[in-house]
């Protein structure tokens, strides 16, 4: 056993949906096994020494929606989804398949986002088998605890640049992946399978993929009701080809890929038939804000969402968001729940509050991928996935920080005021200033 002990202040997501603030705090963790073997406060000190206590602890971050090889596409305005996928994206992609770059390019993108202090994301690789590979070799190099797949894509649409796999070569190089990477690492990482979005795959396909996902017991992951052309474009496709479905959900309801293990990215023009069926079936919703902005794609009602019992969690879809940062997703989704508000404004609702956005950011996203018993929050005998933050001289400055909303809205909206400097993986500091 290895103790180590980190002191500061707390910030701490609780069963009840709330978050708690420790001063003074202490966590303790064994960086052999991982687990936390203490969580409280640190012996009494006086005001004088309170009033110098130099960092805050918090969970590590959990993103649940990104693409690995779309990192070097950010911040390229431009289009709305559709072009944007065929002009900056898809040939972004491409490149994925010469494995050096796709090494460079998930070391760049594992320790952005550990820098940033994310512990457990969910990406999509490419559509390439040995690219999607080597992700998973720099992940379980750099400690991250990952859900990876590679993109399912089995029709074109004359948009993606290069020839691209059958139905059945989809399958069986998603199956050797998850033989090899699944519940590898300790455990921390996982294969997800990844049809990119009704648009790219066949009906055979998704069918197929939700059968075998389904017997393995393993999470999906695709897009839906992303952008009103693209909802157009998918029902009038899927409609050409006599499936006569009334919405773009009735595409994943009759191919079966809704399900208590199905993440739908966006679902920012949902129905309530819509909203009813992935009730049913147990799907999650992920919230990718700053995405939705960017891309001109639009604004998720998530308060409306919230009156249906759908766990919504949150993604920073980079390369459609352009940060790996969660406390800037965060932002945008409380800042997108104002806006909804702006559009609707005969029936304004409360927006999203600091609280609920780190909750969700945190132990809610656990939630979602099932792992709230090892994850999310710092508990004993739970996995020490930490972040230590060190506030620089004038965080306190804009805030109180006796009191928790205040010191979530600095790390929320005042990334300037602070330093993220070390983030432990199941008790190890992953930490690696990016210098990429
Ligand atoms: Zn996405």
């Amino acid at each position: 056993m290895v103790k180590k002990q980190l002191t500061g202040i707390i910030i701490n997501p609780k069963e009840n949906g709330n978050v708690e603030l420790v001063q003074n705090g202490l966590v303790e963790f064994d960086s052999e096994t991982g687990k936390i073997l203490k969580v409280g406060k640190s012996k009494e000190k006086s005001k004088k020494e309170l009033a110098k206590e130099e960092f805050i602890i918090i969970p590590g971050l959990v993103d649940l929606h990104s693409h690995i090889p779309q990192l070097p596409g950010v911040a390229k305005n431009a289009d709305e989804l559709l072009p944007w996928l065929k002009n900056h994206i898809f040939p972004l992609e491409v490149k994925f398949s010469d494995l050096e770059y796709a090494a460079r390019v998930s070391k760049f993108f594992f320790t952005e986002a550990i820098s940033l202090g994310t512990t457990t994301i969910v990406a999509y690789a490419s559509v390439h088998k040995e690219a999607t590979d080597v992700a998973f070799e720099v992940a379980k190099e750099m400690g991250i605890r990952a859900f990876i797949g590679k993109v399912m894509m089995d029709r074109d649409l004359k948009r993606y640049p290069e020839e691209l796999p059958l139905m059945s070569r989809n399958i069986k190089d998603s199956l050797d992946l998850a033989k090899k990477w699944h519940n590898s690492n300790n455990g921390m990482l996982q294969y997800i399978f990844s049809p990119r979005f009704a648009a790219s795959c066949t009906m055979k396909l998704l069918e197929k993929t939700a059968a075998i996902a389904k017997e393995g017991d393993f999470f999906i992951q695709t897009h839906l009701a992303e952008n009103q052309s693209e909802v157009k474009f998918i029902k009038s496709l899927f409609e050409r080809e006599r499936h006569r479905v009334p919405t773009n959900t009735h595409i994943f309801k009759k191919s079966d890929i809704l399900g208590e293990k199905t993440l739908l990215a966006h679902c920012l023009y949902l129905s309530t038939p819509e909203l009813l069926l992935i009730q049913e079936s147990g799907s999650k919703i992920i919230h990718c804000p700053t995405s939705n902005i960017f891309l001109q794609s639009g604004f998720m009602p998530l308060r409306r969402y919230e009156s249906y019992d759908i766990p919504i969690g949150f993604g920073t879809d980079v390369a459609g968001g352009y940060s790996l940062s969660m406390f800037n997703c965060m932002r945008d989704a409380i800042e997108t729940t104002k806006i909804v508000n702006l559009i609707n404004d005969n029936r304004p609702q409360p927006f999203l509050t600091p609280q609920e956005a780190f909750w969700k950011a945190t132990l809610g996203g656990a939630k979602i991928l099932n792992l709230d018993s090892k994850i999310g929050s710092i508990e004993i005998g739970k996995e020490a996935d930490l972040v230590v933050i060190k506030p620089e001289p004038h965080f306190k400055f804009y805030n109180n920080t006796d009191d928790v909303e205040s010191i979530l809205e600095n790390l929320i909206y005042l990334p300037h005021t602070y330093k993220i400097v070390n983030v432990f993986i199941a008790g190890k500091d992953r930490f690696i200033k990016n210098t990429n």
